[in-house]
């Protein structure tokens, strides 16, 4: 299982360093585990400055470049703590996945959302996707390959309480032009926006992406998208739209059941464990 840390949030956590100051170095965690803390401060050139206090072993228990970083015998020190700075790294999206080192959870939604598909969630959906956005591109970016398999999950689940109706053509392509943008063309994920338009879209989607002028370019994200779009198609040119989305979980391999996502997921190709097995959820 993982680290001990994981019963508790980033924000209980900080709580406790914040009424205890000198344990900013070192700390005896609850449990009796003792462990320095590295000190990260991310976001100079993004927005602003905010330091991180984080239990080295919540960073040495998940594979990422942030723990490749730490392990490096060059990562400088203070206050007996190691010290990392990532200016490029927007310190809001930086606090998710801190929060994602200590809980387990991708959780981007904020307390007073309105429900997707409810009367003026447009500014919520907006929101919420661009939040995504930036939680995946730092994935990539960290090659922590758990927290990008677990933020495929909950784009699949935001994709669900969407509906049919309300995967719209903006939303559908910012979601493959993000994810074929930040990935290689083997990825698993790139089916996703795939089979989630063969089973969502309308036929009047399809005829504005045809239209697209970024789809007739092969090299683009969207001309890229389009052509796995048309392949996977042809194995069910046989339906009508209508049918693809009626069609069952059982048949239909755009699977809502999050138990079953492992075929968008990373750690396939990584020959690694699904991060939902490591961890009670
Ligand atoms: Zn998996």
């Amino acid at each position: 299982m993982g680290s001990k840390y994981h019963q508790e949030s980033y924000r209980e956590w900080m709580a406790s360093v914040k009424n205890h100051p000198n344990i900013i170095g070192s700390h005896i965690h609850k449990n009796g585990l003792y462990s320095e803390n590295v000190i990260v401060d991310a976001g100079a050139n993004k927005g602003g400055v905010k330091r991180f206090i984080i239990p080295e072993p919540v960073i040495q228990s998940h594979d990422s470049l942030l723990k490749a970083a730490i392990n490096k015998s060059t990562v400088k020190r203070e206050d007996d703590g190691k010290y990392l700075k990532l200016p490029g790294i927007s310190s809001d999206v930086f606090e998710f996945y801190v929060e994602w080192l200590f809980s387990g959870r991708f959780f981007i939604l904020l307390p007073d959302r309105i429900e997707l598909g409810k009367p003026g969630c447009e500014k919520t959906e907006a929101a919420e996707l661009e939040r995504w956005v930036s939680c995946f591109r730092l994935a990539t970016v960290l090659k922590d390959v758990e927290y990008q398999d677990a933020s495929i999950d909950a784009l699949i689940e935001w994709i669900e309480e969407l509906g049919s109706d309300g995967y719209s053509l903006r939303l559908s392509l910012r979601i493959a032009e993000v994810i074929y943008t930040s990935t290689t063309p083997d990825a698993p994920c790139r089916l996703l926006p795939v089979e989630a338009a063969v089973k969502k879209w309308s036929s009047e989607m399809y005829r504005q992406l045809q239209d697209h002028p970024e789809t007739k370019q092969r090299g683009t994200a969207l001309g890229q998208f389009y052509g796995d779009l048309i392949a996977q198609l042809a194995k069910w040119k046989d339906f009508t739209i209508k049918e693809r989305r009626n069609k069952t979980q059982a048949d239909f391999p755009f699977v809502i059941d999050l138990g079953a996502t492992c075929q968008y997921h990373q750690h396939v190709k990584q020959r690694e464990p699904c991060y939902k097995k490591r961890r009670p959820f």
